[in-house]
């Protein structure tokens, strides 16, 4: 079976119709019927492609890109590097998108990045009250609820209310800062390193740091929190 993301969505859309007998003499395996968005996006590929508006490459390269190139694992790195890098750290306070780029990671939706430093006194939350502006080559896509209208609104309004629903509860005397993204400037939280990783390994560490903690809805959790 053509196990490509096109060819997945052209047999799965064949069973659809109703040429699973077909599917079924050609060894075929099929899954499950893909959801209505998968569907849609197939039709919509399909138009956009033979009337020759779309090249079939340049959205492969887009697709690649979201599925290997970008996401949360490189704010790890960066946050990391910072944590065991003080003169690295310095860089990234002062010019965030030159420093993440050192590590290899730019692009579309990161050219203007800030990044701003949780402490023992001060929390920072980000939101994007208008849409769902996020640094993109460093976390990837944003999580759904990132971009629905209650996390947008009341993240302004109840900062501490949204932020106990993500299971975080702050000291009363902890300055809770939210920080609106806009289409010119993205933020990255670099939360506070947890205690007892003295020892670890850069890699080690970066391991630890969660998408949420970048986002500043969740800290970072020392290494024996939550393992058996
Ligand atoms: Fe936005």
């Amino acid at each position: 079976m053509d196990m490509s993301r096109r060819g997945f969505i052209a047999a799965a859309g064949a069973s659809v119709g109703g040429d699973i007998a077909h599917a079924q003499e050609h060894g075929h395996q099929h899954q499950a019927v893909p959801s209505d968005p998968a569907l849609r996006t197939k039709a919509l590929e399909s138009l956009l492609v033979e009337k020759g508006l779309v090249d079939p490459k340049a959205l492969d390269a887009l697709i690649d890109t979201f599925e290997h190139k970008v996401g949360p694992r490189n704010g790890a790195r960066v946050v990391a590097r910072a944590w065991v890098d003080p003169a690295y750290k310095q860089r990234l306070m002062t010019n965030a998108s030159g420093a993440i780029a050192e590590l290899g990671y730019s692009g579309l939706q990161g050219e203007h990045m800030l990044v701003i430093e949780n402490t023992p006194t001060v929390h920072n939350l980000v939101v994007c009250t208008l849409c769902s502006c996020y640094p993109w080559p460093i976390l990837g896509l944003p999580p759904v609820w990132y971009k629905s209208a209650p996390y947008r609104s009341r993240s302004v309004i109840d900062p501490r209310g949204v932020l106990r629903e993500f299971g975080l509860e702050l000291p009363e005397d902890t300055e809770v800062r939210v920080s609106d993204s806009t289409a010119e400037v993205r933020y990255l939280v670099l939360p506070e390193r947890p205690a007892g990783t003295e020892k670890m390994t850069e890699e080690e560490l970066a391991a630890l740091v969660t998408r949420d903690a970048m986002i500043g809805v969740a800290k970072v959790a020392p290494p024996s929190a939550g393992r058996v």
